[in-house]
């Protein structure tokens, strides 16, 4: 396939569930709409492991994340639902309850350093502050640890860095700023939404490299959001893909990539440049745009983008189900590789829909179905 896939045992239940998201729905009231944002996601975080969560911008990756850290409080937010961590339930609990755990338990580093970081306050002191207000340590020691974790980030001339405002540094030295404040408590879950969206190609590898070794090393658990398939081939354990606020396909990385069965998946999956492909291959883009979340049409949300869309797709939405593997789950009338998959395409094909004379061009590439 072109891309290298990690071995994981996370599926095996070799690992314990540190954080167990329960249908979890976040719909946002905005005049007469609501908007189903996240709508009935289920899912478990395994210490020490990664979860990859992907989907295009608007399939509510940022808002099941921003849910689960308790920070989408607006008064038109409904949230419901379960969360618990470490068995504490999170839905519905107090701010004072969620203040103990930002930090010391579960930390977020955002897309865009830039809006995280004060621009008028000395990178040294947002390191310090921070230690000083979950730890309440001295000023004397939070500033030798907020030199540890610049070096821990590989910030070079640590001491000098930290009377940096965040506007003398690059984009790549403000988002290791912003790990280093994430990481200051040692937390046991970090959250990771695009966290290299707002970066050149390099500095993208070298923050995920960063983030990779920061979990391994911490024994710590990692959610990383992207809209990247590729980013999360190499780095997770287990990958959820998000559709129109539903989970529509959720593995073992390794089985996801060898064996992915949503149409959605393999539309991601084709828009990946590979090296295998010869040079100037054309990329294959989605055709047509998300849903509007506050107006979904009646069946499958896919349907109107789908190279495999037929009739019974637009009448009934389909629900997530495992495959003979139980730790897979996908939601798909009539998935890749499927006898019923096939011919659908076919027929859509012949219908001449521009999503399925592509996907069939792919899949001949591909030498097969999928
Ligand atoms: Fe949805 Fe049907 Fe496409 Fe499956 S085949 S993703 S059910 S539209």
């Amino acid at each position: 396939m072109g891309v290298e896939v990690l071995s994981t045992d996370a599926m095996s239940g070799a690992s314990d569930a540190l954080l167990t998201v329960t249908d979890l729905r976040t719909h946002f009231h905005v005049g007469e709409h609501v908007v189903k944002a996240v709508d009935g996601v289920s899912l478990t975080v395994h210490k020490g492991k990664t979860l990859g969560i992907v989907g295009e911008s608007g399939s509510g990756k940022t808002v099941l994340s921003r849910s689960i850290m308790g920070i989408n409080t607006a008064p038109n937010i409904e949230t419901s639902g379960s969360v618990t961590y470490n068995g504490t339930e999170l839905v519905g609990s107090s701010r004072s309850t969620m203040r103990k755990l930002w930090g010391a338990e579960m930390s977020m580093v955002f897309q865009d350093p830039m809006t995280s970081l004060n621009p008028v306050v000395k990178v040294g002191r947002q390191v310090t502050e921070h230690l000083r207000s979950h730890q309440g340590v001295s000023k004397s020691e939070a500033r030798q640890a907020a030199i540890e974790l610049l070096k821990w980030v590989r910030i070079p001339e640590p001491e000098k860095r930290l009377e940096n405002y965040p506007h003398q540094m690059s984009g790549g030295m403000r988002q290791r700023v912003c790990i280093a404040i994430a990481l200051a408590c040692g937390p046991k879950l970090l959250f990771a939404d695009e966290p290299t969206t707002a970066l050149d190609v390099t500095v993208q590898h070298q923050i995920l490299n960063l983030l990779s070794q920061q979990q391994r090393e911490r024994d710590m658990a990692m959610v990383l959001v992207t809209h990247d398939l590729g980013v999360v081939a190499t780095r997770t354990d287990e990958i959820a893909v998000m559709y129109a606020g539903r989970v529509v396909e959720q593995a073992s990385t390794s089985t996801l990539f060898d064996d992915m069965r949503h149409p959605y998946t393999q539309s991601l999956f084709w828009s990946i440049p590979k090296t295998s492909e010869p040079k100037h291959t054309r990329l294959s883009a989605i055709v047509g745009r998300p849903p509007n979340l506050a107006a979904l049409p009646p069946g499958c949300s896919f349907a109107a983008r789908c190279p495999y869309a037929q009739d019974v797709c637009r009448e009934q939405a389909p629900e997530l189900q495992p495959t003979e593997d139980p730790s897979h789950l996908f939601a798909c009338h009539l998935p890749v590789g499927s006898d019923e998959g096939r011919r659908a395409l076919e027929v859509n094909v012949q219908l001449g829909l521009p999503q399925a004379k592509s996907a069939a061009l792919r899949a001949t590439v591909a030498g097969g179905g999928r």
